[in-house]
């Protein structure tokens, strides 16, 4: 018997392949529970793929504040993050709507690499828990047990735009108009001196550059816009609701999985979750699509059907939209609401699915165990 076989699963490093918001809360909880973790990174840093970029971590799908929810899961809060209690939308007629919640509707945290940010919070409080990072370390098959977090596997929405230094003050705005962002939005977010413009698109990938053109010029007319060494940026997203999000007996966490916010791409909550919870069935034993379908699954199921209502909306109703948004006391509840699977919400559901369509194809391994990162027809080895 060889050494390896002789140990038990429990004292077996669970292996981790990506060191995203998913793989890392995955890491935490699990060296919090005392079990070994070797996290494969493929690239040289943390947060390779956003470098620099500012995202906003969503404050609107619990009635408890993220924060709160982050300390519950023994995630760290050790990372800047201000409040964005207000922000200015235009609609495609340029008319402007200010928008105030008396709690904050999301925080403003950077990606990447740098002091700071979400990624190297979660690194610091990884590592620090005895995690075993590894850099420039592809994994591309995985024996033992082990998770998979190598995020997004299809682009179903794409955002492309700037990071620059800026002198504006600081501020969110955002831009509903099919000319800029075909079924999506466009934004522009500073704080500190730099800033981050996107149009972020559903549909009308091969046009980006026309689309990315416009959406900065109407920043540039609207909230006064004036970007110093801009770097081009941009990403994919996947969003995909799997039937089940294991391949073969390796769960699969964050992008990796399809799990994303179908309307607006505020995925790293739904991430940093589907990692906590794929760690616990580790721990438990418990199914781990047991625990995300009752987690997560609801919210995700409502963003199709707002998906779907928000891809059909014309540019007029934008405006009737933004005006009532305006009016709203109490926005952040306002928002939660239209993330709960209500009845009605539920009595759409079926249609929304049939008319949103993932881009990836639905590749669940329905193999026994699989031994593939990838689990996809052209690069998998089943044995
Ligand atoms: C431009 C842009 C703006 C966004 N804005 C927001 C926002 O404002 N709010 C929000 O909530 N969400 C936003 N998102 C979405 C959010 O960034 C993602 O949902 C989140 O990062 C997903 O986390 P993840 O851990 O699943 O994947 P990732 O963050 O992609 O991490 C996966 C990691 O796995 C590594 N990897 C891949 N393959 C392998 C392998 N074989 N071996 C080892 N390592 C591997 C990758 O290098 C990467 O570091 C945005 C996305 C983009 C692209």
């Amino acid at each position: 018997m060889t050494e390896q076989n002789s140990r038990t699963d429990a004292e077996m490093p669970v292996e981790i392949a990506g060191a995203g918001p998913a793989g890392l809360a995955a890491a935490i909880t699990l060296a919090r529970a005392g079990r070994q973790v070797v996290v494969h990174e493929m690239h040289r840093e943390v947060g390779h793929r956003f470098g620099g970029d500012y995202q906003g971590l969503e404050n609107w799908t619990t009635k408890e504040d993220v924060f709160k929810v982050l300390e519950r899961q023994g995630i760290t809060t050790d990372f800047n993050a201000p409040p964005g209690d207000n922000c200015t939308i235009y609609d495609p007629a340029g008319n402007e709507h200010r928008i105030k919640s008396d709690e904050p509707l999301f925080y403003l945290v950077e990606r990447g690499p740098g002091p700071g940010t979400l990624d190297s919070a979660l690194l610091e409080q990884a590592q620090s828990l005895g995690v075993d990072v590894r850099f420039n370390s592809r994994l591309r098959e995985m024996r033992g047990e082990g998770i998979l977090a190598a995020g997004p596997r299809a682009a179903d929405a794409i955002a492309v735009g700037y990071h620059f230094d800026t002198d504006m003050d600081d501020g969110y705005w955002a831009i509903c108009d099919n000319e800029l962002a075909p079924e999506g939005y466009a934004y522009l977010l500073v704080a500190n001196g730099r800033g981050t413009v996107k149009t972020c698109m559903f549909s009308g990938f091969k046009q980006e550059k026309r689309y990315l053109e416009r959406t900065v010029a109407a920043f540039e007319r609207l909230a006064g816009m004036t970007m110093r060494n801009p770097q081009p940026h941009g990403g994919s997203g996947n969003f995909h609701i799997p039937t089940t999000a294991y391949s073969g007996l390796h769960p699969r966490v964050g992008e990796q999985a399809g799990f994303q916010d179908a309307l607006w791409g505020f995925g790293m909550r739904l991430a940093i979750s589907s990692g906590v919870l794929a760690a616990q069935s580790l721990l438990s034993g418990e199914n781990y699509d047991r625990l995300w379908q009752r987690e997560l699954k609801p919210q995700m199921d409502a963003a199709v059907v707002n998906r779907v209502l928000f891809s059909l909306a014309s540019n007029r109703s934008f405006t009737r939209f933004f005006s009532y948004l305006s009016t709203r006391k109490n926005l952040r509840e306002s928002l939660r609401w239209q993330y709960q699977f209500t009845f009605p919400k539920r009595l759409l559901s079926p249609w929304a699915r049939r008319r949103y369509e993932s881009h990836r194809k639905d590749v669940t391994c329905d193999h026994v165990d699989c031994y593939c990162i990838w689990c996809r027809g052209d690069c998998c080895v089943h044995d």
